[in-house]
């Protein structure tokens, strides 16, 4: 009799994470007309009839009610992209009032969603668009950033009464001390990287040192070991499949392809469950923006390309979790030793940090056991020698 700890919870191929960007206190008045337009809030609308939360939940999420979402957001007041817009840009802090403040709580109370941290400001508007400074660019010493970090945190605090266990840096920018500075203010876990797909990933940032088996697979940076969650699907990945124009020659040749694109998509889909990979979709909740262009990836265009993206993972063993629900099963099952003696065995738990799920599975081979009596005496079933057990002190039996 063998005992393994899974990669996943639920010995899944992959965890599945929706991550949405940029969710704030902010209205962009694209259309002009002072009322809020579909598509224009990033979050002041609340839940109101044209809100983009309302249509995350109504259009994106209604008929996958199991995908969770990871929402990275700044605490505001978040910047335009570029100064002396013409466009109407509003933009508060998500403590401003009691509203808006609950408005985000209850989100976070969600078990099926989590708030995380993404800076205050975002960063510094120019002139132009290639002008913004990305916020932890801005900072001329790790004391700077750490201060600046300590403030948001309590805003983070003042709202959702605890603070942030993970976030990610504004634009995929970490300047000269952003590393650092996340690993002394307490960081469970970071999302430092945006691979993108099979694709564009090779061509991108990380360039030639590219490995897929590490790229799209949790890392840990700094002292404290942060747990480095990557981002790794585009959630627009489809566009270029659905969105045809068949008025220009592209689009046919595109049109006809069409099933072998598609096909090319999904196997870099299926990559990440062969593999044991993160699938982790990246989006924004809304494409306004105060520089005329449309911020992408957002929800609004990718509505097809998620669809799909969601269908296709629907009957496939995966594990739908938050950011933090990810970290701290990859901290456990790095921080755990089973001791196993004949049919029983205990857990060794090598960590005194402070986890929320304190959950394992484990996958038991040669042997025809039936269940699991944990050491509080309660029998667990597995299914297929798998278990997801509670890590208790004690004596676990086979039986
Ligand atoms: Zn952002």
């Amino acid at each position: 009799m063998n005992i393994k700890i899974c990669k996943w919870y639920n010995n899944a191929d992959s965890p599945v994470l929706l991550m949405v960007d940029d969710l704030a206190n902010v209205w962009v008045d694209t259309s002009g007309n002072g009322k809020v337009g579909l598509g224009e809030d990033w979050g002041y609308d609340k839940n109101n009839k044209n809100s983009s939360y309302r249509y995350l939940n109504e259009v994106i999420l209604k008929s996958y009610p199991n995908i969770k979402t990871t929402f990275f957001v700044p605490l505001g007041p978040r910047v335009g992209m570029i100064e002396n817009s013409n466009i109407k840009f509003i933009s508060k802090r998500i403590d401003c009032d009691e509203q808006t403040k609950s408005f985000f709580r209850q989100i976070n109370d969600s078990p099926k969603y989590e708030i995380a941290y993404h800076g205050t400001t975002h960063g510094k508007v120019g002139k132009t668009t290639s002008d913004f400074i990305q916020e932890w660019e801005l900072y001329q010493s790790l004391d700077q950033a750490i201060e600046s970090i300590n403030k948001g945190k309590k805003i983070y605090k003042e709202v959702f009464d605890g603070y942030p266990k993970g976030g990610k840096y504004c634009g995929y920018k970490g300047g000269k001390y952003g590393d650092e500075s996340i690993d002394q203010t307490g960081f469970l876990w970071w999302n430092r990287y945006f691979n993108k797909d099979m694709g564009t990933a090779s061509k991108c940032d990380i360039g030639k040192d590219f490995n897929p088996l590490t790229n799209f697979d949790i890392k840990i940076f700094g002292k404290n070991n942060v747990i480095d969650i990557p981002a790794t699907v585009y959630g627009g990945m489809f566009n270029g499949c659905v969105h045809l124009n068949i008025n220009t020659i592209k689009g046919i040749a595109k049109s006809i392809l069409k099933p072998w694109l598609i096909n090319k998509k999904y196997k870099e889909l299926q990559y990440l469950l062969n593999n044991k990979l993160v699938i982790s979709i990246q989006e924004h909740i809304s494409p306004a923006r105060n520089d005329s262009r449309r911020q992408k990836p957002n929800i609004f265009d990718d509505k097809e390309s998620l669809h799909m993206i969601f269908e296709y993972l629907k009957d496939k063993n995966v594990w739908y979790c938050t950011g933090t629900e990810l970290a701290e099963y990859y901290f456990i099952r790095n921080n755990i030793r089973i001791i196993k003696k004949n049919k029983q065995f205990e857990i060794e738990v090598m960590y005194d940090k402070k986890i929320q799920n304190k959950n394992i599975t484990i996958k038991i081979s040669n042997t025809s056991a039936e269940a699991i009596i944990l050491p509080n005496g309660i029998r667990m079933k597995g299914n297929k020698n798998v278990y997801n057990i509670p890590i208790i002190d004690g004596v676990y039996t086979i039986i």
